[in-house]
């Protein structure tokens, strides 16, 4: 039995290399396979608190998420994250950070003295991101709202960056609307689509446009998650004992969506995968799945029909394996020679269909429509 998921809010700071390890704190948060993110808020730049005299400025940022992860579990899967962003751990509480990741709020678990954290209701640095997102989280224990706390709490050190914003000018001084909130995804990318909207001639800021870097963000973390998978996650258990099967399993006809490595466009088509089994077979989606795991990334065609191929082999070992797959490709067809009409044939052939000239006729034949 999965326990239903959990509301959660995370807080999120950096002062060593704040510029790359936040926003990479929150890409990881956001691949996660068992945290689902809801909200993140703005960058904060905020002054260090405690520590010496000239400790370096933090990012801070909170996320709203849901999980199934107990606590136990959502705190060690934090600090995984932290350990692989270099986090040093000293008896130090003040001591600079690559990244710091707290949970704030577990739903409305009191557990003390961690749970809700005790500074969300001292600091601003952690109250006012908080308040951005999820203004209306009700404290379970003194039974004020996270906009309330913040507002209390007054914005000093705590500046939100524009830039990072979409709407920046609201936010501006101190005035925070905690009313119009405009979702950040993904930090970092959105402000290299910006930048390369300007760079186009474009006005970021007109109607059409002003969302468009958190589309585009949105677009390709998804036109990319291929990077973020891996095969076993894909296959998980769908591989079945099947003694004496031995006839060639044939798949056409998947349809596949790709971008290329060297334009950034996409290019897409079908691929048809057989192979022959020896005592294991795989359930049909899963090699769909397979084919998507490795046409959402950037690629070649060729690279995909061998990646396709190989990942059968590794997961079924089977007799052979033999991966046609035929696409169209925008930057030839939108571009350069504009061949609006030619397509682009690759094939792996592997073991049996590679050595054995029937068995590789056979499958063919069987892939003629
Ligand atoms: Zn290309």
């Amino acid at each position: 039995m999965t326990p239903p998921p959990v509301k959660v809010v995370i807080s999120a700071g950096s002062n060593i290399d704040r510029e790359r390890n936040l926003p990479e704190a929150i890409n990881r948060l956001r691949r996660h396979h068992h945290i689902d993110i809801q909200r993140i808020s703005s960058l904060y730049d905020t002054d260090a608190v405690g520590g010496p005299a000239g400790t370096a400025p933090y990012f801070n940022a909170a996320i709203v998420a849901t999980t199934q992860l107990t606590v136990d579990e959502l705190r060690a899967e934090l600090r995984a994250i932290e350990d692989s962003l270099g986090r040093v751990r000293t008896d130090d509480p003040n001591a600079p950070r690559t990244i710091d990741l707290d949970i704030s709020f577990y739903g409305d678990v009191v557990d003390a003295p961690s749970l809700p954290d005790p500074d969300v209701l001292v600091q601003p640095h952690v109250a006012i991101p908080i308040a951005e997102v999820a203004p209306d989280w009700v404290h379970p224990v003194t039974g004020a709202s996270a906009g309330d706390i913040a507002e209390g709490l007054g914005g000093d050190g705590v500046r939100p960056i524009p830039g990072l914003r979409l709407r920046s000018h609201q936010l501006e001084s101190r005035g925070i609307d905690f009313d119009d909130v405009t979702d950040v995804y993904a930090p970092r990318m959105e402000a290299l689509v910006r930048q390369q909207l300007l760079e186009l001639g474009e006005d970021p800021e007109r109607e059409g446009l002003v969302r468009t870097p958190l589309r585009v963000a949105k677009a390709m973390d998804f036109l990319t998650s291929g990077y973020s998978a891996t095969l076993e996650d894909v296959v998980n258990d769908a591989i079945f004992d099947a003694e004496g099967a031995e006839e060639m399993v044939v798949i056409k006809g998947i349809e596949f969506y790709s971008m290329c490595e060297h334009h950034m466009l996409p290019f897409f088509g079908k691929a048809a995968v057989a192979y022959l089994p020896k005592g294991q077979i795989i359930g049909l989606s899963k090699v769909a799945r397979i084919v998507d795991l490795f046409a959402r990334r950037l690629q070649v065609q060729e690279r995909l029909t061998n990646q396709v191929a190989d990942a059968m082999i590794r997961v079924l070992e089977p007799h052979g394996v033999a991966v046609v797959i035929e696409g169209r490709h925008f930057c030839m067809m939108m571009r350069g020679v504009q061949k609006q009409d030619s397509s682009i044939v690759t094939s792996a052939m592997r073991g049996t269909f590679s050595s054995d000239a029937r068995t590789r006729n056979e499958f063919l034949d069987l892939t003629k429509r």
